[in-house]
């Protein structure tokens, strides 16, 4: 229990709302008030990268990403927890680096007492880089390695393991001396799955986990705790994008309905923390924020009470809904064409920052803003087209048939809600580089300002270049496939 963060309710986290704290004749007198809605901060930030560069004829494509709106929902989902836990529970939110897999990022997060999920030995090295302290870091996998497991212990780090043979390789490791470590077993109620097959993690043959409701498994798991008195924890997480609420909420209850009948089994109260996982789901239709982190915790508290008295520690593992609405893709129009009618705009957004999008359209929809050449709001009639991407296949559109103002050779494109599994999930095709990515904060507005010039921009992750693919892509060992090159 040591290891996970305290809830500080009555501290500090009832003061980081800034506009919800403030009375509404302060909001309407704060002009920078007037602009804290993430879509009049995006469109500042647009209008801000037109004027200071950042977006070019060297580097036609930039991610951005809203470091006021990131705090914002980290500041939700802290409050969310704070209000159905009873006081003192101890509360681990674990942001899952896989959705935006960025240092600086991870490192604000930490400052809001936000830790890291972890499910590879690069995302472990990227939450150690960004100084995620092991108490607030968990690993979980389907496919840890012995290595990876020795070296998990040996930070102290938390474990879930996910199935029986991974336990075998931890009781060899845990039976060679004392251990800093909390560990737990991912299990998967088998509740069924969401909109999204790929993304279900809880169906009947879900590769991840125990499957609790197969023969037998439900009593060798109480078993295995029974049998191993380090098992503390119990880990499960249903799914990402597409699950309605309820049936997270009721995956969630099928595992503290488990953790109680161990404790009974066991006779003491073994399993001192659940971990629920992540998987809030995110509006990618509006900027509205919903569901909100507030309505999934009293979802929670009115559906497994137990799990929220103060007798469980909790782990949360939140990705996409902490940092999706954040991020934005700017990219110039390079052509304007059209092709049967359908006019086409070529842009440098495509595969390689939205793979799902482009190859399951159906499944992970953008939103597109247009704005012109000066990074304005583009006006006009909508006109049906193409938002086309840069690598050469036909399907490496960003959008089909959207209706947008027309847009025209010069102009940008705004892929939005972009900041978690998008342009940190970069795919390689046709060696485009991984865009450069630069956080932003609206500054308070003096009189005068240049357009453009109350943003301030700070480098998160620099655009790859030619020479950093070639060097990834075997540029020193130029010759090894020559005939002799081997050596003898
Ligand atoms: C991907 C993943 C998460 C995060 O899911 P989101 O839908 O991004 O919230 C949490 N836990 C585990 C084990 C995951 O694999």
């Amino acid at each position: 229990m040591a290891s996970v963060q305290h809830n500080s309710r009555n501290t500090d986290h009832g003061t980081r709302h800034g506009a919800d704290t403030r009375t509404g004749a302060e909001a309407r007198t704060d002009s920078a008030d007037a602009r804290t809605g993430a879509a009049a901060r995006r469109d500042l930030a647009v209008r801000a990268a037109v004027a200071q560069g950042l977006v070019s004829e060297a580097e036609p494509v930039v991610a951005l990403l809203d470091v006021a709106g990131i705090r914002l929902s980290a500041a939700a989902l802290r409050a969310a927890f704070d209000e159905v836990t009873a006081p003192g529970t101890p509360v681990l939110h674990a942001f899952a680096v896989k959705a935006t897999a960025l240092v600086p990022v991870l490192r604000l997060l930490d400052e809001e007492r936000i830790g890291a999920e972890v499910a590879s030995p690069g995302e472990l090295a990227l939450a150690r880089a960004a100084g995620i302290p092991a108490g607030r870091t968990v690993l979980d996998s389907p496919a840890k390695t012995t290595a990876e497991l020795r070296q998990a212990i040996a930070l102290g780090i938390a474990v879930n393991a996910d199935n029986p043979q991974e336990l075998d390789r931890i009781d060899a490791l845990v039976g060679r001396g004392p251990v800093a470590s909390p560990f737990g077993l991912r299990v998967n109620p088998q509740i069924g799955g969401g909109a999204i097959g790929a993304l279900s993690t809880a169906t009947a043959t879900s590769k991840f986990g125990v499957a609790l409701r197969d023969e037998g498994a439900r009593a060798w798991v109480v078993q295995a705790y029974l049998d191993r008195p380090w098992l503390t924890r119990l880990h499960t997480h249903s799914g990402s994008q597409g699950l309605p609420l309820e049936l997270m909420a009721r995956g969630v209850r099928e595992v503290h309905g488990l953790a109680e009948e161990i404790n009974a089994a066991a006779g003491r109260r073994q399993i001192d923390t659940i971990d629920i996982g992540g998987g809030l789901p995110v509006n990618f239709a509006s900027d509205e924020v919903t569901p909100t982190y507030a309505e999934y915790a009293r979802l929670l508290k009115d559906t497994v009470p137990g799990l929220l008295d103060g007798r469980y520690g909790l782990v949360t593992e939140f990705g996409r809904s902490l940092l999706a609405k954040h991020g934005t893709v700017l990219a110039r129009v390079e052509y304007a064409k059209s092709a049967g009618g359908r006019p086409i705009a070529v842009t440098h957004a495509g595969s390689q920052i939205a793979a799902r999008t482009v190859y399951n359209p159906a499944s992970w929809p953008l939103r597109i803003a247009a704005y012109d050449a000066e990074g304005r709001p583009k006006p006009g009639p909508d006109v049906a087209q193409d938002i086309a991407g840069p690598a050469c296949f036909a399907g490496d559109l960003l959008a089909e048939n959207r209706p947008l103002p027309l847009l025209e050779q010069g102009d940008l494109v705004a892929a939005l809600d972009t900041g978690a599994y998008y342009f940190t999930n970069h795919y390689a095709y046709n060696s485009l580089v991984r865009p450069g990515v630069q956080g932003f904060t609206v500054l308070p507005q003096h009189g005068g300002a240049e357009p453009g010039g109350a943003v301030r921009f700070m480098t998160v992750r620099a655009s790859q270049t030619a020479d950093e693919i070639v060097g990834e892509s075997g540029g020193a060992y130029a010759d090894a496939l020559l005939r002799g090159a081997s050596g003898a």
